[in-house]
C-alpha cells in the first residue's frame, strides 16, 4: 500500500535494514500512538537541524567548534585521530586530555570509501600548519585501518611530526568502541611510533 510502501522505502536505506526489517517498522510506526509518533518525527527533525559536525575536529556536536576543541584547558600539542565519534569517545573516556579529528570512518575501495570522502586532506593541512608534539592514531586494526595509517603516514613523510599507533592490547580486528576502558587505556599506553 502506498504510504507503507513509502515508508519502509525509507528504512530500507538505513544501515543494515533489508526489505523484511523495513516493511517490519513501517507496521510497528502504524501501530504506535499518535504522540508517539510525534515525538519521533520532532526526534527526528531535531537531529537534523541540531546535530551538526565540529568544522575543526569533524566530531558531531550542537555547537561550532565543539566543546572539545573550544576548552582551553586541553593540550593543543597532542592529536588523537580516529575514524569516528564513538571511537573518540572510547578515548575520551581513558582521561585523554589532548585534541581529536575524526576521520568520519576508513579507507575502504570495496565500500567506494576512499581518501577523498575521508577528513584526510584536512588532517594533513592541519599537522603541518599547527604544531603538534604527537599525532596518535587511535584506529582500529583492521585491513581497513591499515589500509589508511599508511595512505596518512605516506602522505605526511616529509612532515617532523611524532605520529604514533594503538599497539598493545588490541587484537587484530577488534573495536576500540567495544573494548573495555583498560584495554583501549593499555593500548594507549603502550602506542608505538609510526613515523
Ligand atoms: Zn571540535
Amino acid at each position: 500500500m502506498g504510504p507503507l510502501d513509502e515508508l519502509s522505502g525509507y528504512f530500507q536505506k538505513m544501515p543494515s535494514i533489508g526489505a523484511r526489517s523495513a516493511k517490519r517498522l513501517a507496521f510497528f510506526i502504524l501501530s504506535q500512538p499518535q504522540n508517539w509518533v510525534d515525538g519521533f518525527m520532532h526526534s527526528l527533525q531535531d537531529v537534523k537541524k541540531n546535530v551538526r559536525y565540529c568544522s575543526q575536529c569533524h566530531n558531531i556536536t550542537l555547537t561550532d567548534p565543539c566543546a572539545i576543541c573550544r576548552d582551553p584547558g586541553r593540550d593543543r600539542t597532542l592529536l588523537c585521530v580516529v575514524a569516528d565519534p564513538r571511537d573518540q569517545q572510547a578515548i575520551e573516556k581513558i582521561g585523554y586530555r589532548g585534541l581529536y579529528h575524526i576521520l568520519g570512518g576508513l579507507i575502504s575501495p570495496l565500500d567506494s570509501i576512499t581518501p577523498e570522502i575521508l577528513k584526510i586532506d584536512d588532517l594533513a593541512q592541519k599537522i603541518k600548519k599547527q604544531k603538534f608534539q604527537e599525532v596518535f592514531f587511535a584506529i582500529n586494526p583492521t585491513v581497513e585501518g591499515e589500509a589508511t595509517i599508511l595512505y596518512i603516514a605516506d602522505l605526511l613523510q616529509d612532515c617532523a611530526v611524532k605520529m604514533t599507533r594503538i599497539a598493545y592490547g588490541l587484537p587484530t580486528g577488534a573495536n576500540i568502541d567495544y573494548a573495555d576502558e583498560l584495554t583501549v587505556s593499555r593500548a594507549y599506553e603502550g602506542r608505538v611510533v609510526i613515523n
